[in-house]
Parts: structure tokens; sequence; C-alpha cells
């Protein structure tokens, strides 16, 4: 539905405006803390809504499935602490490389080996789960890009997405997601669920026998 799409996306624009606003406004002693929960809950509104725009959420499913591709978009920077050895949130800020969750040539890697896997098995749900995975991990490095760039290794990185930038490619991804789908028909069903369709849609004499 056409209204979904333009309430999801109107929803995301204003998470990245408002998600990038608001650290500035912090400061203080937990001013970190303030900061960095701010960050994790955009990167998660971001893909939640991403997510919305793409399967253009109308029930329950879509609602929990834009949740875990939130959850997934915030999941990412746990890196922070695993390579500082730590929980301390000052060890997690004060590296001195990026983290390999925020490496792009791994998560693309990742997307793309789960799909193949998911065509391989016919299981929708390992589609479905790539698909999700680079919505949720993309948009949270485009985001970070506009700090820092890209980081493709051992390629190196790119420069600073320009502000704009980030924010059109953001707001364009979950759509483009979506035609891409649609083009190259690809669907999250597996063949038994087709199946079952099938066989519900003839027992309710929705299809000639
Ligand atoms: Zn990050």
């Amino acid at each position: 539905m056409i209204c979904h799409v333009i309430l999801y996306e109107a929803a995301l624009l204003l998470t990245c405006l408002l998600g990038d606003f608001l650290p500035s406004t912090v400061s203080g002693n937990h001013g970190n803390l303030w900061r960095a929960l701010i960050d994790s809950l955009t990167h998660g509104g971001v893909a939640f809504f991403s997510w919305a725009v793409l399967v253009q959420a109308r029930n329950m499913r879509g609602f929990w499935e834009s949740l875990i591709c939130g959850l997934l978009g915030m999941a990412i920077d746990s890196d922070h602490f695993i390579a500082a050895r730590s929980l301390s949130l000052q060890a997690a800020l004060s590296l001195r490389s990026r983290p390999f969750l925020h490496s792009s040539t791994l998560t693309l890697a990742l997307c793309v080996l789960l799909f193949l896997t998911g065509h391989a098995l016919n299981k929708g749900w390992i589609k479905l789960l790539s698909v999700m995975c680079f919505l949720a991990w993309t948009s949270h490095h485009v985001r970070d890009g506009s700090r820092r760039g890209l980081w493709f290794p051992p390629l190196g990185s790119t420069p600073a997405i320009p502000y704009s930038i980030y924010v059109t490619v953001t707001c364009l991804m979950p759509l483009v997601i979506m035609f891409l789908l649609q083009t190259c028909r690809v669907d999250f069903m597996s063949l038994n669920a087709h199946r079952q369709l099938f066989k519900e849609a003839r027992l309710n004499n929705i299809l000639p026998v």
C-alpha cells in the first residue's frame, strides 16, 4: 500500500534527522552514555523503518520482522565491546581501528552467503534473513559512513559520505531492494509453503481441481 510506504519513509527520514541532531544537545557527566544510547537507538530505528517500508508492514508479522531488523541494526555495534575485550563504554569508544562487523566486505559476503544458502536449500526464511541482514547492516554502515566513510578491507575506505547523500541513500535503499525483489521475483516462501497454499486453495475451491 502506497500510504504505508509514505508513512514509513517519513518515519525513516525523521529518525535519521532526529537521531543525528539529538546527540549534539547532550552534555554533562553521562554525555558519552546518552550519545551512545541515542546513536544505537537511531541505528535500530533506521533498520526498523527500512524493513517496514520494504514489506509495507501492515500486521503483527510485519511489526516483528521490523523489530528483528532493528535489533540486527543495533547488534553490529557490539563488536566495539568484543574488540575492546571489555564492557567499558570508554574502552569501546577508544578503539584505534574499526571493529570487524563494521567491515562492509565482511557483512556483504555474509549476506550473499546466506542468500545463496537459502536459495540452495529452498528455505524462504534464510533468504528473508539474508535480505534483512543486508538492510540492517548496510543502513548502519551508510549512517556510520557519513562520519568515517565506508570500510572495504583489504581495499581501504571511501571518504566520508556527504550528509545529504547518506540520508537519500538510506531512504531509497528499501525502495530499491523492494523493486529488485519484485523484478527478480524473489519470494521468501519455501516450496513446501507454496504446496500447502496451493492445497488449501484447492480445498477451498479457489482453484479449479
Ligand atoms: Zn557502528
